[in-house]
């Protein structure tokens, strides 16, 4: 084996690993190291990519040989015990300032955990989120990394190198220290799930509001493209609907099983969100969205239940549609408001230092949530880093005065047909909720104070009250 001369290694050859490794090799200056546990895999990918110039390695010993000091080695295994196994194989034949990254998805709290382990053998520990997938992986991903400014020092400039490009900037920033970058990840995959089944609400609404087909909702959210939802979802959304089954000529969206699939990360951010205190109501409503689908035996008896009588298709489709769009933009906004406010209080509570405008700029490339709409939150930060309440910041207070009548006769409309809209229904909920002068959790504090002694406080006074409810009577 070559000694010493790979500048940065990846273990791990799947399909992330080995777009990854590909994408390093691709860059000018970068040399890389490769190892997999399963020898084929490492064979395959010399076979397949002699441009590549890889540095192969057999053994842990021979990885840490090729690579220059401080040795750099990213991981991209399967989460969980397999990523443990591999640092401690790592930790074995590496020194004190080397750095050892993991790209899988691993969940933020094992990366706290991780990285305060491996410190403690000198060994520097960087959990990064990788967003793009497979294509991502190759050509471009956005790059969530988190760790020490010592290892960023080291690591930053090869980051650099590989990430997508937005607007000439790389889509890479130091997120922040040990945790952080997985954080950030999870609520990016967060994010996504109420994107989603935003977009999958409008369709609905659509389809069952006006008759319109597929394809020619197709062409409806081709034209929002071109408009302030531009965006890489609404994009492929325009090209799933316009997709035919080979096999019946029906739209392939008709012969798809309506049943949506997890891998977990959409649950994890709303599972934090619960822990840190924060409302991300139109991402649980996604994540449950999608529990409620994959329950064909409760659907199925489900089925018989009432429902309004069957509505006329809307008078005026051309400004329905528009109304749903504006109903989207502003619950979009609500999505994007509190996932931006789940990565505040998470940085609260685990000490993080992160510059939220810098995660949006991040997130304009190589990212499934790709948007123009990303650079005017970092708009917004920009002007007031200290924003309490994303969707506050005047751009979006102009987008929200322009939908909100829009909002409310769409949810109305929902409500009135009998289509469920629950992450439109539950983003409209939350602005109310905000805006509202007077909450009714004065009353929930009396109920407590009643049956629990819970104790409540006053508008007019300091201090902490209690009533004798019972001697009142
Ligand atoms: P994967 O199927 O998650 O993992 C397969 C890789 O893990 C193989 O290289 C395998 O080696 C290795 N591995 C499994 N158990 C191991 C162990 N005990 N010790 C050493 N190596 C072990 O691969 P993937 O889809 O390429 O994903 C890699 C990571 O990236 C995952 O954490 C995933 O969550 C994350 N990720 C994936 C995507 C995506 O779109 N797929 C996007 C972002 C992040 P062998 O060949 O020896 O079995």
């Amino acid at each position: 084996t070559d000694q010493n001369t790979a500048n940065i290694g990846v273990v791990g050859l799947a399909v992330m690993g080995s777009n990854l490794a590909r994408n390093l090799a691709s860059r000018t200056g970068n040399t890389v190291a490769v190892y997999n546990r399963t020898r084929a895999k490492t064979d395959e990918l010399l076979a397949a990519h002699p441009e590549a110039g890889f540095v192969p390695a057999f053994s842990y010993a021979e990885f840490a040989a090729s690579l220059s000091t401080p040795r750099t080695a990213i991981i991209m295994v399967k989460a969980g015990a397999p990523t443990d196994a591999v640092i401690d194989d790592l930790l074995a034949v590496f020194e004190p300032g080397d750095i050892i990254v993991d790209g899988g998805n691993a969940l933020f709290h094992d990366t706290i955990r991780r990285e305060q382990a491996v410190r403690s053998t000198g060994v520097n520990f960087v959990g990064m989120g990788v967003s793009g997938g497979e294509e991502g992986a190759l050509l471009g991903p956005s790059l969530m990394p988190g760790g020490s400014d010592e290892s960023w020092v080291t690591l930053g400039p090869i980051l650099q190198s590989i990430a997508a490009v937005a607007e000439d900037e790389p889509c890479v920033t130091h997120i922040g220290h040990d945790g952080a970058g997985h954080f950030v990840k999870m609520v990016h995959n967060g994010i996504e799930y109420a994107d989603m089944q935003l977009i999958a609400e409008a369709y609905d609404l659509i389809r069952r509001g006006t008759g319109k087909t597929p394809a020619e909702i197709a062409d409806v959210f081709a034209q929002w493209n071109a408009g302030e939802l531009d965006s890489y979802l609404i994009e492929i959304t325009a090209e799933v609907l316009r997709q035919t089954d080979a096999a019946t000529g029906a739209p392939l969206v008709d012969v798809i099983v309506d049943q949506a699939g997890a891998k977990g990360t959409g649950g994890w951010t709303v599972q934090t969100a619960i822990d840190l205190g924060v409302p991300v109501s139109g991402i649980a409503e996604a994540v449950f969205a999608r529990s409620l689908s994959s329950h064909p035996e409760q659907r199925a008896v489900s089925a018989g239940l009432p429902g309004p009588a069957p509505k006329a298709a809307v008078d005026d489709v051309d400004a329905f549609i528009e109304d749903v769009r504006l109903a989207l933009f502003a619950s979009k906004i609500v999505a994007y408001s509190q996932g931006f406010d789940e990565i505040r209080a998470g940085a609260a509570a685990y000490d993080w230092n992160i510059d939220l405008g810098a995660v949006a700029k991040i997130w304009r490339g190589g990212c499934i949530i790709r948007a123009q709409f990303l650079n005017r939150i970092s708009d917004a930060y920009a002007a007031e880093p200290d924003l309490a309440v994303l969707l506050t910041a005047p751009f979006f207070v102009d987008a929200l005065t322009r939908a909100q009548d829009a909002w409310r006769s769409v949810v109305a409309a929902a409500a009135a047909s009998g289509i469920p809209s629950p992450a439109f229904s539950s983003s409209l909920a939350y602005y109310d909720g905000l805006r509202a002068d007077r909450l009714p959790a004065s009353l929930i504090q009396g109920q407590r104070d009643f049956f629990g002694a819970h104790t409540y406080r006053r508008t007019d006074r300091e201090g902490t009250f209690h009533t004798l409810w019972s001697a009142d009577r």
